[in-house]
């Protein structure tokens, strides 16, 4: 089923909640919100970027009456300065803005299950959700089902009478399977489900679930839209009201809110998102298609590349022709192979994170997706020999040289077929 099909959705966030200014800058297009929102000059210093409000504490002059901040475990200008900014870019309501996306997605889950509750995640997806998943809500009684989100009929499936919520990553984390989030919307709404989309490898450069029919998005502000490598974070997008109402009592009772210096540097890291991102996604594309048939790959995946199984999902779905600064290849060795391979760049740096500036390669099955257990590993096809490429900002024949030049260097035992 493809978006036109679904009936358009308001996003809108009631008029009266937003400042003359905000609704102003709402009403500009997607870079200059990316510059703006959020942020208007200090009023008593004309300071153009706003300073950190870096407080514990507000002063609350009549009391019980006051509407203004409190405490910054519960809200902060810098924060919601940051959570304008995000819902402006999705056209939707504030964020609500967390340390990590870690707390994000937990805070969703919370938010939305209780004991006996089920939810159903992608069965590609982040480490940390799945062990979430596992060693936190199963425990409490929440349990979940792993199930291939990229045929939207086994979502269909999987839903039973005590799914609350369903998650899903798109592209996913680190196979970059897509998920149809349209497709998906259209049935867990007809269920009564939540839909939740992971946006953290597009963002909404690259994708706007709520556009689409999904009912919340998640990002991880750690990765494209901080982009420099310097800060945790994490925020929610809905347009219900009422669960981003529960979504900040969640967070005011775990203190899980975004720190003003971590608000105020991902405001800076997001002015040059747009921008950012268009040259992470070029570069990733040009670097995937100088590497597709290389001997010493068995494959390479961008959802840009005319070889991805899903390329006419991606065209549809993803906004502008952007498929985001993810490669992933699969090196044609064992272990020592692959590691000797990671061993031997000399420009890309091996760590966790992604969509930041700098190029940074990763092993899922031993760093990222380690905790993920084998079965459901395998069966999301994290083999050994997989190695994650989130394309930084350097020019991209140094990053693919170096590629090149690790290929070649390193000692890759070939697996015998
Ligand atoms: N979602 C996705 C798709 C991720 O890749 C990650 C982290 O890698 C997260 C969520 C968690 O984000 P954070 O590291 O900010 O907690």
């Amino acid at each position: 089923m493809s978006s036109a099909a679904l009936p358009p959705v308001s996003l809108a966030p009631k008029a009266q909640s937003l400042s003359p200014r905000d609704a102003f800058i709402r009403s500009q297009g997607l870079s200059t919100r990316s510059v703006r929102a959020g942020r208007a000059p200090d009023e008593t210093t004309g300071a153009v970027v706003p300073p950190i409000c870096q407080s514990t504490t507000f002063a609350q002059p009549g009391s019980r009456l006051h509407d203004g901040p409190t405490y910054s475990r519960v809200s902060n200008p810098t924060v919601s300065a940051l959570e304008e900014a995000l819902g402006a870019l999705e056209e939707t309501s504030p964020a609500v803005a967390f340390t990590s996306g870690m707390a994000a997605i937990a805070a969703l889950v919370l938010a939305t299950c209780a004991a006996g509750d089920e939810l159903i995640v992608s069965e590609v997806a982040y480490g940390g959700t799945i062990r979430l998943c596992e060693r936190i809500l199963r425990p409490l009684g929440i349990t979940t089902r792993y199930v291939d989100a990229s045929d939207p009929t086994c979502i269909g499936a999987a839903i039973g009478p005590r799914t609350k919520l369903v998650l899903v990553e798109t592209p996913a984390n680190p196979t970059l399977d897509l998920a149809d989030v349209a497709a998906i919307a259209a049935i867990a709404r007809a269920r009564g489900v939540l839909l939740a989309v992971d946006n953290t490898f597009l963002t909404p450069v690259g994708l706007r679930p709520l556009e689409l029919g999904a009912d919340v998005s998640v990002v991880s502000t750690t990765k494209y839209v901080d982009g420099h490598d310097a800060t945790t974070g994490g925020a929610v997008t809905a347009r219900d009201e009422d669960l981003l109402e529960r979504l900040r009592i969640v967070r005011k009772t775990l203190g899980s809110i975004q720190s003003p210096f971590e608000a105020w540097l991902t405001l800076q890291g997001l002015k040059t998102l747009p921008f950012r991102f268009r040259l992470h996604a070029a570069h990733a594309l040009e670097i995937a298609r100088a590497l597709e048939g290389h001997p010493r790959l068995r494959s390479v995946r961008h959802p840009g590349l005319r070889s991805f199984p899903q390329a006419a999902l991606a065209s549809r779905q993803h906004a502008d022709g952007l498929h985001g600064g993810i490669i992933t290849i699969d090196i044609d060795g064992d272990l020592a192979g692959t590691r000797s391979f990671l061993a031997s760049l000399r420009l890309c740096t091996v760590a966790e994170n992604l969509g930041a500036t700098e190029t940074l390669v990763t092993h899922p099955a031993t760093m990222t997706h380690g905790d993920v257990p084998a079965d459901l590993r395998h069966r999301a096809g994290i083999s050994d020999s997989l190695v994650r490429i989130s394309v930084g900002l350097e020019d991209p024949e140094d990053i693919l040289a170096d590629i090149l030049s690790a290929l070649e260097g390193s000692t890759l035992a070939r697996v015998a077929s």
